[in-house]
């Protein structure tokens, strides 16, 4: 069921703030050294409206960076898991980033639930904004992740410049809206065809095309020698920024710590670039070799994800491209191949 509404810019705070009062709200706010980041909001006036579209991801409120998964108290001889149900709302994400859920609910849910992924997934509400000026390293347009979703939101928003196009889709979400029905108004045809006129020029701005289906074929038909791969590999740093950007990368290890009278158990965002990642017992490194981790990543993406989830590791987002000091990220590694394969040239990659 999706519904549609029309919301006044001036109504936004006051909705905020009531959502506020009934869960936590986190939204794209400015940090300590001045960088936007999504955080938990005390004060309205402090989210960031007009924020750029490359926003860091919100996986973090999802698979945090550091998660204590259970603690055992010696003393009273128990366990206390930590999986959290707190209510929330995240609001002002983009469209790449609430498809990137959808495709990790696949992942974290439909399989071999993974209780504490999918009680927070259950617990948020998210508030997404369509992307009406993307940034130049954005390429969803090709994925259909973005500017804006057809379906899979809760609330999309579309700014219309004094007032905003409301659509929801969950059923929490139309109830949360209903619950305030007296600041949403139905829309106009003039809002329809002001909303239309957004998204075609939200599309016309993309600067980056690219068909991740082409190089998923091209991988798949066996064309690409090693030296591509090798000459990629080559200026790895094996920093991890990639995968700790990329909105689909879930590697994560599991540590055990002891303190006085408790142990707990945590997992951590590990990084399937490094050279210890899946390291064995005796420190047997299945994976030492760096090609074959450059390989597995973009394997995993173009691959993998189709293979198993139905939909790419990749949502477009650029955050690679910009985060990648050797210039390796997803955008121009498939840019090179089709440009290689169209060229018929020999499938190398010199750097
Ligand atoms: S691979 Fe790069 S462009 Fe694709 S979703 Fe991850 S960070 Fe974004
Ligand atoms: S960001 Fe670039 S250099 Fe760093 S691990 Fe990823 S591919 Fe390697």
């Amino acid at each position: 069921m999706k519904r549609e509404w029309i919301l006044d810019k001036n109504h936004l705070s006051y909705w905020l703030r009531q959502l506020r009062n009934q869960m936590q709200l986190i939204a794209p706010m400015r940090d300590q050294v001045g960088d936007i980041v999504f955080k938990q909001v005390e004060h309205i006036h402090k989210i960031e409206l007009n924020c750029p579209s490359l926003l860091p991801s919100v996986k973090e409120f999802f698979l945090p960076q550091y998660e204590r998964l259970f603690e055992y108290s010696k003393k009273d001889d128990r366990v206390v898991d930590s999986i959290s149900k707190t209510k929330r709302v995240i609001f002002g994400l983009r469209s790449c980033d609430v498809a990137a859920l959808n495709t990790l609910d696949r992942f974290f849910i439909d399989e071999m639930p993974d209780p504490y992924y999918k009680s927070r997934r259950e617990n948020s509400l998210l508030i997404s904004i369509v992307c009406n000026n993307p940034d130049p390293t954005c390429f969803c347009i090709g994925l259909d992740t973005g500017p804006y979703l057809k379906q899979g939101f809760d609330i999309q928003l579309t700014d219309l410049g004094d007032r905003y196009f409301v659509q929801a889709e969950s059923e929490w979400a139309i109830s949360i809206i209903k619950n305030y029905h007296f600041l949403f108004s139905r829309p106009q045809k003039s809002d329809y065809d002001d909303q239309y006129e957004v998204l075609l020029s939200s599309k016309a701005r993309f600067q980056k095309r690219i068909s991740l289906q082409q190089s998923r074929q091209l991988i798949k038909s066996g064309r690409i020698k090693d030296s591509f791969w090798q000459g990629i590999t080559s200026r790895c740093f094996e920093c991890g920024g990639c995968v700790y950007q990329c909105p689909l990368c879930t590697c994560f290890t599991v540590v055990d710590r002891s303190y006085n009278d408790t142990v707990e158990r945590a997992r951590l965002w590990d990084s399937c670039l490094f050279k210890g990642f899946t390291r064995l017992a005796g420190g047997i490194l299945p994976n030492e070799e760096r090609i074959k981790r450059t390989k597995r990543w973009f394997f995993h993406k173009l691959i993998h994800y189709p293979d198993v989830l139905e939909s790419f590791g990749c949502v477009g987002c650029g955050r690679c491209t910009v985060t990648c000091p050797g210039r390796i990220d997803m955008a121009s590694v498939c840019m090179k191949l089709k440009s290689i394969a169209l060229n018929g040239e020999e499938i190398t990659d010199e750097g």
